[in-house]
């Protein structure tokens, strides 16, 4: 008799999720090819990337397609060949699979690897009992970072670790961060953690609190009519560095008219509309810069585990809401409406 497990599948995308085919149904567990480990699923989280794939804006490799990108959990048996991992080893299982030989791979860029297979996207996900990875795949987790932790970690806590990185953050720089969501809450915490000086931007009361409690040296209300003021005097004139998390013409637009002279806006939202960006002569005669930033390298969430291992980050607070596989729909729901305002999501898969 083959095992089966439970998963999350996802028939048929509508744009309104509720609406979406996504059945909790049990499917067989998977057993490791060659080369692959299957890991026994503890937490995989729920995350916006999840929503769009259910609603149909970001294209599904197949149907129906087992959902979840952001999991952690333990090997449970190793396929032929494989020889870094042993049955019990505690893992984290990231997004996506580099190729490792692409002019991006090989330069330390593998977040932007054009072969990768994006789990829960192109192939099936880790929203369910267990699943079969490519040894090459899990990272190692140290022993008491929760699963939880772990698993949001190489998602909503590496890409914002990532955009700081790319926008250059430092000791004693001015960062301002527009919208804090699950990504630009943790954009907060982590530029507090690099010594700046950080001033949040959001229009949710839940969200402006919790920016002060991740260590924001001021928070403004974006629906305030001097919000842009607002923010210029708390910054002295303006920031050094800003963080988009939004991906919307007005919120870039923001990350702009907020930089001092000389500033950069590090863009780093993914949202419906079509961007448009800020004058460019700003970019001339203020000498502004623009970087982009796209999800985190494989050394980026390294570097994050050995941070909350070490306890100089602390993401006890980053899980908002937990629940059973059977409440994924409603998860999705949530993040769909905002109710609730969910800082992270993760489906507990052991209970
Ligand atoms: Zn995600
Ligand atoms: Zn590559």
């Amino acid at each position: 008799m083959t095992a089966t497990m439970l998963a999350a599948r996802l028939h048929a995308p509508d744009p309104d999720p509720s609406r979406a085919d996504l059945r909790i149904e049990a499917v067989a567990a998977p057993l490791p090819e060659p080369g692959q480990v299957v890991v026994d699923v503890a937490a995989c989280g729920v995350c916006a990337s999840d929503l769009h794939v259910v609603q149909g804006i970001t294209p599904a490799g197949h149907f129906p397609l087992t959902l979840g990108h952001e999991a952690a959990g333990t090997v449970s048996s190793v396929g032929d060949g494989v020889t870094q991992w042993q049955v019990g080893d505690r893992v984290i299982v990231p997004a996506g699979r580099t190729c490792g030989t692409c002019a991006m791979c090989r330069t330390g860029r593998d977040n932007l690897c054009e072969a990768t297979q994006v789990l829960g996207v192109d192939v099936d996900g880790a929203q369910a009992g267990a699943v079969a990875v490519a040894a090459g795949l899990p990272l190692p987790i140290p022993g008491h970072v929760p699963f939880a932790q772990a698993a949001i970690l190489a998602d909503a806590v590496a890409t914002p670790y990532h955009a700081l990185k790319r926008g250059g953050v430092g000791d004693g720089m001015v960062a301002v961060v527009v919208g804090m969501g699950g990504l630009g809450f943790h954009a907060v915490q982590l530029a507090v953690l690099a010594g700046a000086d950080v001033v949040g931007i959001d229009t949710d009361e839940v969200a402006l609190e919790r920016g002060r409690r991740a260590g924001a040296v001021a928070v403004v209300d974006a629906n305030a009519d001097d919000a842009v003021a607002q923010v210029l005097a708390a910054t002295d004139g303006g920031a050094d560095v800003s963080f988009e998390f939004v991906g919307s013409p007005a919120t870039v637009a923001l990350a702009s008219r907020v930089l001092r002279p000389g500033g950069r806006a590090t863009l780093v939202g993914i949202g419906r509309d079509r961007l448009t960006g800020p004058p460019l002569g700003l970019f001339v005669s203020r000498e502004q810069e623009v970087v982009g930033s796209f999800g985190a390298t494989i050394a980026d969430v390294n570097e994050l585990v050995d941070l909350v291992d070490a306890g100089r980050l602390d993401l006890s607070q980053s899980v908002s809401h937990t629940f059973g596989i059977e409440d994924v729909p409603t998860a999705l729901e949530m993040l769909h409406t905002r109710e609730g305002n969910p800082l992270r999501i993760v489906i507990d898969h052991a209970r």
